[in-house]
């Protein structure tokens, strides 16, 4: 995610209003938690966010067909979701909130189900026995809503538009449009079935499969992305677009899309993007996934997420830095991604050091030098109260986390120089594709690669809550 300067202040202003707005849900208290050990937790362990996701099963894939009405603002969907069993299970749980659920199956056979907050808790007739793979349906409807974040998160998740809908979840939105394990730290595979009125166009991530098919005044679009993604990741952004498809100069599948009021930025946006993405390849090592791009939305979200395969712009031009963010991300946080909210530096801390690397490779400002006009701000600027190693659950997206994470790379690059530095990033992507990381793995690999013990180095940059000398 990269917040959009000129959104900034509008961003700033909004949160003012918000805060006023009542406290959040009282945190867990034990007598929450099921009696029954062979319950599923209703929360998947993330300290910083204890009712996220949920335990007792690992999710391989959803399988969304969702039908969309903007003049109306509802959603019927149904949501197949195949999982394993982690323990013997005799009930689990979905994130969900709003919406009505109108039934609930396992293994296509009735289950019992309850609400309480975000938590969709179902009974399956049977016990789950460990180890064993099943599919729960659930078929909902409603009218989405967005979340509204009291702290800097702004308003995230299903976004309805007049002409359809703006979708970035980061970080826990997914719940807001499909039942779902929502937290990075259980990645799956997606397959999209999206019906809206004919003439307006619905975008998810990975390919298209097929032609949308259009019957009775409904257009259905199916979307398929068959690599692993975090549910936040996940997109439905619907309404009036122009489109623009081809390959990038290296052969990635190339799309970009972009609302009539921004048709000017088409073929900017389409050119840039694969223009950026092909060269990421020679500095992060191969694509992750089978095709990129990027949507602008006439939503004034005042940031861009890094939707897999399909970055989301609100409601700006995007600048060649932020493109070049929200494609590094695609490595950085949708290929390998973090296990805790804690870590987003992992994620933000490497965007942003890639617009650096962008701007170096065009000619333009140096990353060292970028690095320096910021290593000159004064002690009393906020970023060296806050370690970005260690970010917070109320303040997740602080600025310390993009630049002092920034900062920490080139720090490191410092140390360890040029060679070593650009192998350990290829190294890095290459060996957790797909996977989950940590900071201390990261600090592991860097430390064996280069031989050298770093500890000081990222506990001054990512943990000391002060300037690093
Ligand atoms: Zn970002």
């Amino acid at each position: 995610m990269r917040y959009n300067r000129r959104g900034v202040a509008l961003l700033a202003a909004l949160i003012t209003v918000l805060a006023c707005s009542p406290g959040d849900e009282p945190p867990p208290s034990s007598h929450h938690l099921p009696a029954d050990q062979r319950a599923g937790t209703p929360g998947i362990g993330d300290p910083d966010f204890p009712r996220d996701g949920n335990g007792g099963y690992d999710v391989a894939h959803y399988d969304l067909a969702v039908a969309y009405v903007p003049a109306t603002k509802r959603l019927d969907g149904v949501a197949a979701v195949r999982a394993r069993a982690t323990q013997d299970l005799t009930s689990f749980n979905l994130d969900l909130t709003g919406l009505d659920v109108r039934g609930v199956a396992v293994n296509d056979v009735p289950a019992r189900f309850s609400r309480e907050g975000d938590e969709l808790t179902v009974r399956p007739s049977k016990v789950l026995d460990s180890g064993t793979t099943f599919t729960v349906k659930v078929t909902y409807s409603g009218l989405p809503k967005p979340a509204k974040d009291t702290a800097n998160l702004g308003t995230y998740g299903f976004i309805p538009t007049p002409d359809g809908a703006f979708v970035a979840s980061e970080p826990n939105g997914s719940k807001t449009w499909f039942p779902s394990n929502d937290h990075p730290s259980d990645k799956a595979t997606f397959n999209f079935t999206i019906t809206v009125p004919a003439g307006v166009t619905a975008l998810a991530n990975g390919e298209m499969i097929g032609q949308p098919v259009t019957a009775g005044g409904r257009t259905t679009f199916r979307w398929r992305e068959r690599h692993p993604m975090a549910t936040y990741l996940a997109t439905a952004t619907i309404g009036k677009f122009d489109l623009r498809q081809g390959s990038t100069a290296t052969g990635i599948q190339n799309l970009a899309a972009t609302d009539p009021k921004f048709k000017g930025s088409l073929n900017e946006l389409y050119t840039r993007s694969g223009e950026i993405t092909d060269y990421w390849t020679t500095v992060f090592g191969p694509y992750p996934f089978s095709s990129t791009g990027g949507v602008v939305d006439d939503y004034s979200a005042g940031y861009a997420l890094e939707n897999q395969t399909k970055p989301l712009y609100g409601g700006f031009n995007p600048q060649e830095t932020i493109v070049a963010h929200e494609l590094a991300h695609q490595w950085f946080g949708n290929s390998l991604t973090i296990k805790r909210w804690k870590d987003l530096w992992l994620n933000e801390g490497f965007a942003t050091y890639a617009e650096w690397l962008w701007s170096e490779h065009k000619g333009r400002q140096s990353a060292e030098a970028m690095f320096q006009q910021l290593h000159n701000r004064p002690e009393s600027d906020p970023m060296w109260k806050y370690p970005p190693g260690r970010a917070k659950p109320d303040d997740l997206f602080n600025q310390s986390v993009y630049t002092r994470g920034g900062m920490t790379l080139h720090a490191l690059r410092r140390a360890i120089g040029d060679a070593t530095f650009f192998t350990l990033l290829k190294r890095w992507t290459a060996e957790h594709r797909y996977g989950h990381v940590t900071t201390e793995q990261f600090i592991d690999l860097a430390e064996h690669l280069s031989g050298k013990d770093l500890t000081p180095l990222f506990d001054a940059w990512l943990f000391q809550p002060r300037r690093p000398s």
